[in-house]
């Protein structure tokens, strides 16, 4: 095993280890003094079990998708672009739920050859983070459009922006930048890197613009007629 993998390997488990201890600890906590801890402590570890879990199936989901990239030849398929969007925000609104989020998607978009778990995985990791990064009350929104023969989707926050030194450690694998919301908040510095991966693995392009009140991710993909498509999945 070479010691890239060596190291992708242990950080991973660290970062499996670490909520899995905490849902341990609190579950445990719970189940032997249940009559001794107040309500409001009981409601707080619980929430913590949640929070934990989350991250957990977050990170699970970001490995799985990485393997089976590596692994498998794609299979794309017509894919309702604005309809993945709207299930993965109406996801993402549960976990966050001072956040306002608006859609401006096109009618009568034409359905992109995609392979839809990965998409819908694309658009899970750039709203949570869109969401994640910036402060409660503030709007995220998520737009689609046609852009010559692409499929143009944008995700705009408002909220702490990166700064330009920053730029080239954004898509690294395990890189989290320093702010204030970073250690506040979960994360492993995976999701930008899978989402590259993804996105170029479809044939896609991903930029972004920030600046200190907010940030924009762009996600493009070639419109394909069907014979071109079978022709991609063939030769990735
Ligand atoms: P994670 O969120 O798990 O730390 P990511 O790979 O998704 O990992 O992001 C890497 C880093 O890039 C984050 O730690 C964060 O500092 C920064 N980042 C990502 N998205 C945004 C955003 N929309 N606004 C500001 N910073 C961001």
């Amino acid at each position: 095993m070479s010691t890239i993998e060596e190291e992708f390997i242990a950080t991973v488990s660290h970062e499996l280890r670490t909520p899995l201890t905490s849902i341990r600890g609190f579950s445990q906590t719970l189940l032997n003094s249940w009559d001794k801890i107040k309500d409001e402590d009981k409601k707080k570890f619980i929430g913590i079990i949640e929070e934990q879990s989350n991250r957990l199936i977050h990170l699970v989901e970001n490995i799985l998708m990485v393997s089976k990239t590596n692994a498998e030849s794609q299979i794309l398929k017509k894919v309702n672009v604005n309809k993945i969007i709207e299930n993965v925000v109406t996801l993402i609104k549960s976990q966050y739920k001072n956040h306002k989020y608006e859609l401006q998607l096109m009618n009568n978009l034409p359905p992109a050859l995609l392979d839809e778990d990965k998409l819908q995985q694309i658009l899970t990791n750039l709203v949570d983070n869109a969401s994640k990064y910036s402060d409660a009350g503030k709007s995220v929104y998520i737009s689609t459009q046609i852009f010559k023969n692409l499929i143009c989707i944008k995700v705009k926050d408002e909220g702490i922006g990166i700064k330009p030194e920053d730029y080239d450690k954004l898509f690294k694998k395990f890189s989290r930048l320093e702010n204030h919301l970073t250690s506040k908040t979960q994360g492993n510095g995976l999701g930008l890197y899978i989402t590259k991966e993804l996105v170029e693995k479809m044939n896609g392009k991903i930029s972004f613009t920030s600046s200190e009140s907010g940030s924009i991710f762009e996600v493009l993909f070639p419109i394909y007629s069907e014979e071109e498509a079978l022709k991609c999945s063939q030769a990735s």
